[in-house]
């Protein structure tokens, strides 16, 4: 078999942030990616990546669970197997592993990415091909003082670099958090689009008072205002009908994505390919929204250069993408990995037209900063 999985290797690389990112759940001031590399007998190989927001602070899965899951139960399963086999790969790994979205994910990345570049086509391709080659990216204000977020916000104005705004509220008061949107929404006019992300933080009566408020305030949009375990609260706000609820912690793939648009609990699906288990389940997830009149936005956990490319090569393919997306994860880390950082500008994310992702690890950087310097894990076919 020429392309037989030779090789599976688990990275952990610690990368400061260039501020504090204070969501209602956590405050982050470093991102851990885990880089997964695949190397196969055929020369090819490809990459991955999964990140979690704050460690366990936002789902189940730790880069470090996501290490040791992936060398113990993930790799031993693949090592030796077919490597142009996705679907095959990833079928077997579900049979045997439940859950473990960010890490199946990773996985897939790289077989998708390895087998883009064995054919010399980019990753968008095996998932139909684009319909555009960039894509508009949010920036996130959640320094959690309104004055640096305004400033933070000009910046991105005159840089070009971003016209849409997503505010992380919910830590503080309704009535705080609304005025804190009002002000950098006053501030920044029709030059921007202003939203928010509650990430659970309210309760739906919390939310009776807040929405209107967020709509009186210039607010275009309400992610996740309430609890992922009150689905039923989020169809009675979305059926209110005061400013567009997108669901994001409450979409785990395509089970929640048909459960949701079934009961039409969202106006917009916040799509992340780790939260769907991979490229193709956030396929599906577009698929069932698109079908159920849902509008698409392309969401992040934050991921470096790997991840958010990748996300974006599968985003860039969405025949809808009315919201955008908020892929500007490599923008809020203090170090590169990639040989050549991502390219945003005039408010996008540019996709490049070489094969696979498109995107290099720096080596010698990645050895410097990986967590294990000294202690290699690479599993290899004995
Ligand atoms: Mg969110």
């Amino acid at each position: 078999m020429q392309a037989r999985i030779e090789s599976i290797e688990t990275i952990l690389v610690d990368v400061p942030t260039i501020r504090p990112h204070r969501l209602s759940v956590v405050t982050m001031n470093r991102q851990t990616l885990v880089l997964v590399r695949i190397r196969c007998a055929d020369g090819f190989s490809g990459l991955g990546e999964a990140t979690t927001i704050g460690g366990l602070s936002y789902g189940e899965e730790s880069p470090e669970s996501i290490k040791v899951n992936i060398d113990t139960y993930m790799a031993p399963q693949l090592l030796g197997g077919d490597a142009t086999g996705i679907a095959l790969l990833m079928a077997k790994l579900r049979d045997t592993v439940q859950g473990n979205r960010f890490a199946k994910c990773a996985i897939e990345t790289a077989l998708y990415d390895a087998q883009s570049r064995r054919l010399g086509i980019p990753l968008s391709s095996l998932f139909g091909g684009r319909v555009r080659d960039a894509v508009p990216v949010a920036w996130t204000l959640a320094s959690g003082d309104t004055a640096r977020d305004i400033a933070e916000a000009e910046k991105m104005l005159d840089l070009r670099r971003h016209n849409i705004f997503k505010l992380k509220i919910g830590a503080r008061s309704v009535r705080e958090d609304v005025a804190h949107v009002a002000a950098i929404k006053r501030a920044v006019g029709e030059r921007a689009s202003v939203r928010v992300d509650i990430n659970k933080a309210w309760s739906e009566t919390d939310a009776m008072f807040g929405v209107p408020g967020l709509k009186d305030a210039g607010c275009d949009l309400v992610e996740q205002p309430i609890s992922d375990d009150n689905n039923a609260g989020t169809q009675r706000l979305t059926q209110r009908a005061l400013l567009p609820i997108m669901a994001d912690e409450s979409l785990h793939g395509p089970v929640d994505a048909f459960q949701l648009a079934a009961s039409h609990a969202a106006d917009v699906f916040a799509i992340k390919i780790a939260q769907s288990g991979g490229l193709v389940g956030a396929a599906q997830v577009a698929a069932i929204g698109r079908a159920a009149g849902i509008d698409l936005y392309g969401g992040t956990m934050l991921e470096g250069g790997v991840g958010t490319m990748a996300s974006a090569q599968l985003f860039s393919t969405f025949d809808e993408l009315a919201w955008g997306t908020e892929l500007f994860g490599p923008l809020l880390l203090t170090e590169e990995l990639l040989s050549a950082p991502l390219d945003y500008r005039d408010f996008e994310l540019h996709l490049p037209a070489t094969p696979g992702l498109g995107v290099l690890l720096d080596e010698e950087k990645l050895a410097y900063m990986r967590r294990d310097r000294s202690t290699l894990t690479v599993f290899a076919v004995g």
